[in-house]
């Protein structure tokens, strides 16, 4: 019998890696979500020198396009992967995912605690089915990275690249190469199941910190019991505080604001407003007052930018709203949300380390 040195866990959310089509070789008429985690583990996935030894478990936590991820989903993803974290036996984690959303909730993941141990999502673009897919070489690269113990936190591996859930994105439909981390480029490289880190160990350190708000008091496995489970306990029972997002663009008007504000529906009071604003963090001065007016009424309010590349330079003089750095618009969102959570949290909790400002 093998003796396994090591375990992984494979953690299944659906997605295109999960995708059929009816007939063989469609790479986009395919409905994803649709075969079970299990079988996406390629045939003598333990050839690959570094999977040499290594057990992999594999457990579906939801079968969907990721187009339709909702927060509940979140959570009991995030669930599992505490849990995973906290058992000794588990050596790294790979979430298989949609492509379509699987940035958010990387960052998502990130946001909530920096694990001691490989979380790594990882994707494809091309169904299962297809002649040619992508999925499996993913599969193998997202399981080298978490068998690496280097490889400590959460990470996004597709089409041999390691990215950071801050700074990666999706930026193509169709491509199996869509991610880009952008003017950053990618962390490191996975060649034949080795993986390269691309930065120095200073870089690397910095790279690893998940955003200018990180909360480093979840950091480690000792806190993984309190902080983190704490957080996600008020997440489960409150929800995400609801943040929504206000463009800035030609011929804006106050109304988008003021609408935005008086929205119903599921997910409750608008708490945070993200502004996505034009250029180096401006906005029509028309937005001005009905921002100024939302915040003397509580509502949490941060800048990110439209721009696709840089992130906002802050003068000495600023004296605009916090810029959610270097977040793009769709990380900038959930950022806030998460702080207001931790703000909510803390002060429920006074023994809780209090938010980290934005
Ligand atoms: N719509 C799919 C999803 O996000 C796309 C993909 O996985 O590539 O689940």
């Amino acid at each position: 019998m093998q003796a396994f040195h090591k375990k992984l866990l494979v953690l299944g959310m659906g997605g295109t890696i999960a995708g059929r089509s009816q007939a063989q070789g469609d790479n986009v008429g395919y409905r994803a979500g649709e075969l079970p985690v299990e079988s996406l583990l390629p045939r003598g996935v333990n050839d690959v020198e570094c999977l040499a030894n290594v057990q992999i478990e594999t457990r579906q936590i939801a079968q969907m396009d990721s187009k339709d991820m909702d927060h509940a989903t979140w959570f009991v993803l995030a669930r599992a992967v505490l849990a995973a974290c906290a058992d000794e036996a588990v050596a790294g984690i790979v979430i298989t995912h949609g492509t379509d959303t699987l940035e958010e909730t990387a960052f998502f993941l990130s946001q909530l605690f920096t694990p001691s141990k490989p979380v790594v999502l990882t994707c494809a673009m091309r169904p299962a089915t297809a002649l040619s897919p992508d999925g499996p070489q993913n599969m193998v690269d997202a399981l080298c990275v978490a068998a690496n113990p280097s490889a400590d936190g959460v990470w996004v591996v597709a089409a041999g690249a390691v990215h950071r859930p801050t700074q990666v994105a999706k930026v193509h439909p169709y491509r199996t190469d869509a991610f880009s981390s952008g003017e950053t480029g990618p962390v490191g490289v996975v060649e034949e199941g080795r993986l390269r880190w691309l930065h120095s160990a200073g870089e690397n350190s910095f790279a690893r910190t998940p955003s200018a708000a990180a909360p480093r008091q979840f950091e480690g496995s000792s806190n993984l019991g309190t902080a983190a489970n704490a957080l996600l306990a008020r997440l489960e029972s409150n929800g995400l505080p609801r943040v929504e997002w206000v463009v800035s663009h030609a011929g804006v008007t106050p109304a988008a604001v003021t609408t935005c504000l008086m929205a119903g529906g599921e997910g409750g009071a608008v708490r945070g407003l993200v502004l996505v604003c034009t250029g180096n963090g401006t906005f029509h001065q028309c937005l001005t007052k009905p921002l100024r007016d939302a915040e003397a009424r509580g509502v949490w309010l941060r800048r990110s930018t439209r721009c696709t590349q840089g992130s906002i330079v802050v003068g000495a003089t600023s004296v605009d709203w916090p810029v959610a750095m270097p977040l793009d618009p769709v990380k900038a969102r959930i950022s806030l949300s998460m702080d207001i959570a931790r703000h909510d949290l803390a002060g429920l909790t006074p023994q809780a380390t209090a938010p980290v400002p934005g």
